[in-house]
């Protein structure tokens, strides 16, 4: 017997569960765990998606609500989502070699990046069980999105950071009232997995970014990526990846589109990492079944620093079966990348960054050719992460009353240089 949740889609009944995404055991759609017993990740299953239609609707979760396990109260939305998706323009296709480029800018998001939609969905599951509270371990953009989403829900949120985790984004946390804790750990990976496992005995939920409920909440930028481009699928989709949540959101979003008959094709996702803290890529390249876990790793890209990512085994299988991509990026790389990007018009935190080195190289590669269609998803902002300028050098001139004429001559005799 299936422990099942029904809920009802119009006269259709709808069974929804828990499943773990390699051994494929079944557990109760309430699970308070963020992962199977055995550590595997566990997926949201929802019988009847062949039926499923996209309905009228303003929001993207109303649009799509027979894909989502959770009914969205329209008072939860902070209005995450409907962000651009735009060709990358001359100077970024041409540094790629990629003709056909675009990027997903997540970064306009309420609280700037891509964790909201996962926020959304989460903290709807919160209120639908009636939790008071709820906590996240987080390097900062999903901590900060917690508290965001937990403050218009009145829900209390709590945060633990490790200890190198951006101010600018503990103040943006604090400032909505959650409760941060800062950690003191010697790794990452250790500190998430002792405090996940704090979750069944205090029956609290702590959202990890590669939770079931999160990834349904990243189904929505497939859904509406789909809507963008009018029903076509882009042949890549690179993601920069660390707890692995995202890339597992996107995918299986577009997977259950195709189980719907609303699109033909699946696209190939690349991963990307850190050269610095590659656990997930450098299981792929190798070919093995198993990720091995990095520690001591330090990059500039904070926000994909899990070096043992929890459940990361099942994206190492998916990448053999559906012919996935990876790669990863050297910290000259991603600092070169974020410069572009910015000159391009985008200020993208490091991590968002990593993306565009990795595409480059694969072209270069040849792994990706010419005429393939590429999206890069830019998951933060830059203002999120002021400490890179320790590393990127950036020109101001200054001036004063006595000098301005003589400084904007200066600046104007240089009009006609190649910008
Ligand atoms: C969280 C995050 C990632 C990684 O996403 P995962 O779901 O943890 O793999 C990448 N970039 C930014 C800016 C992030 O905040």
């Amino acid at each position: 017997m299936l422990p099942a949740v029904f809920l009802s889609r119009g006269t259709v009944t709808v069974v929804k569960r828990l499943q773990s995404t390699i051994s494929g055991q079944v557990f109760p759609f309430e699970r308070i765990e963020e992962f199977a017993d055995n550590g595997e990740s566990l997926e949201v299953g929802i019988e009847g998606l062949a039926g499923a239609r996209v309905k009228p609707g303003r929001h993207l979760w109303e649009r799509f609500a027979d894909f989502l396990p959770v009914a969205i109260d329209g008072d939860l939305t902070l209005g995450e989502g409907e962000t651009p998706l735009l060709p990358a323009g001359k100077a970024l296709s041409e540094f790629a070699g990629i003709g056909r480029l675009h990027l997903k800018n997540e970064t306009m998001n309420p609280t700037w990046s891509f964790k909201d939609r996962g926020s959304l969905t989460t903290i709807a599951m919160a209120r639908k069980m009636g939790e008071p509270v709820t906590a996240t371990i987080s390097t900062g953009n999903m901590g900060h999105s917690m508290a965001a989403y937990g403050a218009r829900a009145r829900i209390r949120a709590v945060v633990f950071v490790p200890h190198y985790a951006p101010l600018e984004k503990i103040r943006a946390m604090a400032i909505h009232g959650a409760t941060v804790v800062k950690v003191a750990a010697p790794d990452y990976s250790l500190m998430k997995r002792e405090v996940l496992g704090l979750a069944a005995e205090f029956n609290l939920r702590i959202v990890s970014g590669n939770g079931p409920i999160r990834v349904e909440g990243y189904k929505l930028a497939a859904f509406e990526m789909v809507e963008q481009l009018e029903g076509r699928v882009p042949g890549f989709i690179a993601v920069p990846t660390s707890a692995c949540g995202h890339l597992r959101g996107l995918f299986k979003g577009y997977r259950e589109l195709k189980e719907a008959g609303l699109t033909d094709r699946l696209p190939r996702m690349i991963v990307v990492q850190a050269k610095n803290v590659n656990p997930v890529v450098s299981a792929i390249r190798e070919g093995r079944d198993r990720i091995i876990p990095v520690s001591g790793g330090d990059t500039i890209a904070e926000a994909i620093t899990s070096g043992d990512p929890p459940g990361g085994d099942e994206i190492v299988l998916k990448a053999k079966r559906y012919g996935w991509l990876a790669e990863d990026v050297t910290e000259e790389e991603i600092l070169d990348a974020q410069r572009r990007l910015a000159g391009a018009g985008f200020f993208v935190e490091p991590a968002a960054a990593t993306s565009l080195a990795a595409v480059k190289k694969l072209r270069a590669a040849g792994t990706i050719g010419e005429e393939d269609s590429v999206v890069l998803m830019l998951t933060g902002s830059g203002l999120k992460d002021m400490s890179v300028f320790a590393r990127q050098h950036v020109d101001v001139i200054e001036s004063d009353l006595r000098r301005i004429r003589g400084d904007v001559e200066k600046i104007l005799a240089r009009r006609g240089e190649v910008f």
